[in-house]
């Protein structure tokens, strides 16, 4: 039974979402990935298929659908 590692709750709901990866030196946008959000907490998982799937969409420099600009923080 997959628990949350934030909380140890053990429900979660699907739901779609936009999602930053950092692959390698790439921070990219994927859209639409599914995601579990856990019903407690509200962390969100990735399944581990997901997060390969998204390796293989990066490494295989697939044609991005689109390009965002993003300016990016350091919180420190
Ligand atoms: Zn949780």
């Amino acid at each position: 039974m997959k628990t949350c590692d934030v909380c140890g709750n053990e429900t979660f709901r699907r739901e779609v979402t936009d999602e930053f990866f950092r692959v390698g030196a790439e921070t990219v946008l994927i859209e639409r990935v599914p995601t579990q959000v856990c019903e407690r907490c509200g962390e969100a998982t990735f399944d581990r298929e997901t997060v390969e799937k998204v390796r293989r969409l990066v490494h295989e420099h697939s044609q991005p659908a689109h390009r965002v600009e993003v300016e990016a923080f350091a919180f420190s």
